[in-house]
């Protein structure tokens, strides 16, 4: 049987390749994002608004009556301490990054429990389990998408639904190219020295590609991976180890 799967964000970068990966390998794909994108069935949703998310998962719920697989990846990254994080700023991060991956989750879970199966996918970060300076109101986004991961397990193991997070190190993506030219402008540095140094920081010495994060998403989305729910899955070339 055809199965289905909705990602959030999967207009760029990791959702995107995530969204082709999963086309390949028989999937259909609905994608919620702000940015449109011809790759898989488009619905346009801001992630920050709740009623949103519940009207596009709901739909493609009534549209499909089953739902393998939710992805929840949209997300964005702001570099500020607590000193300069503003309570805006706060709100920001969290309404996409966590309310929107709440939304969703409570959205799709009835018809998950109805089906008896499904798998979720939080994409967290290495932030999820380790600090990271300059970076107090994402870091703090991703452990609590950690903490969604196994509390929803937790909670809906009974009706054989799995969660869990995956946690990317450096991934190329647009959004990084963004934080890293932000930081250019801001600093007068040169982009091709701070790549290089980005991937020396990483002990395979390399930066990590979306597709490397699509393919965990799709084992973990897969009956290969039936007996594991709750899980923190790092995907970052060593970096954590360190
Ligand atoms: P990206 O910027 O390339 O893609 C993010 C996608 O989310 C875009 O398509 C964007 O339009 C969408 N999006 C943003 N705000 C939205 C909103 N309000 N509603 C709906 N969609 C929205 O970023 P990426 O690097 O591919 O990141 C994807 C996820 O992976 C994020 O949650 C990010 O925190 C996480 N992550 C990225 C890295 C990395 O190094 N790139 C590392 C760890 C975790």
């Amino acid at each position: 049987m055809n199965k289905i799967c909705i990602v959030t964000g999967g207009s760029s970068g990791i959702g995107l390749a995530i969204v082709k990966s999963f086309i390949h390998n028989g999937y259909t794909v609905y994608n919620l994002d702000i940015q449109p994108s011809t790759f898989g069935h488009f619905i346009e949703c801001d992630m920050s608004k709740v009623e949103q998310v519940q009207q596009a998962i709901i739909g493609v719920a009534n549209q499909e009556k089953q739902v393998d697989v939710l992805i929840s990846n949209a997300g964005i990254h702001r570099s500020a301490n607590i000193e300069n994080t503003s309570e805006e700023l706060l709100d920001e991060v969290f309404a996409i990054n966590v309310k929107g991956a709440y939304a969703a989750t409570k959205a799709i879970i009835p018809l998950m429990k109805k089906q008896g199966m499904g798998s979720i996918i939080y994409i967290a970060s290495d932030q999820a389990i380790i600090g990271k300076s300059n970076s107090f109101a994402y870091n703090l986004s991703k452990h609590a998408l950690a903490s969604m991961a196994k509390t929803t397990a937790l909670d809906y193991a009974s009706f054989n639904i799995r969660a869990n997070a995956i946690c990317p190190g450096t991934i190329e993506t647009p959004l990084y190219h963004t934080a890293i030219d932000k930081y250019c402008a801001n600093s007068g540095a040169n982009k091709t020295d701070i790549h290089a140094e980005e991937a020396a920081l990483q002990p395979l010495n390399r930066l990590g590609q979306p597709e490397e994060v699509a393919e965990y998403a799709l084992f973990l989305a897969s009956d290969k991976a039936t007996f594991i729910t709750g899980s923190l899955q790092v995907i970052d070339g060593g970096y954590t180890t360190g």
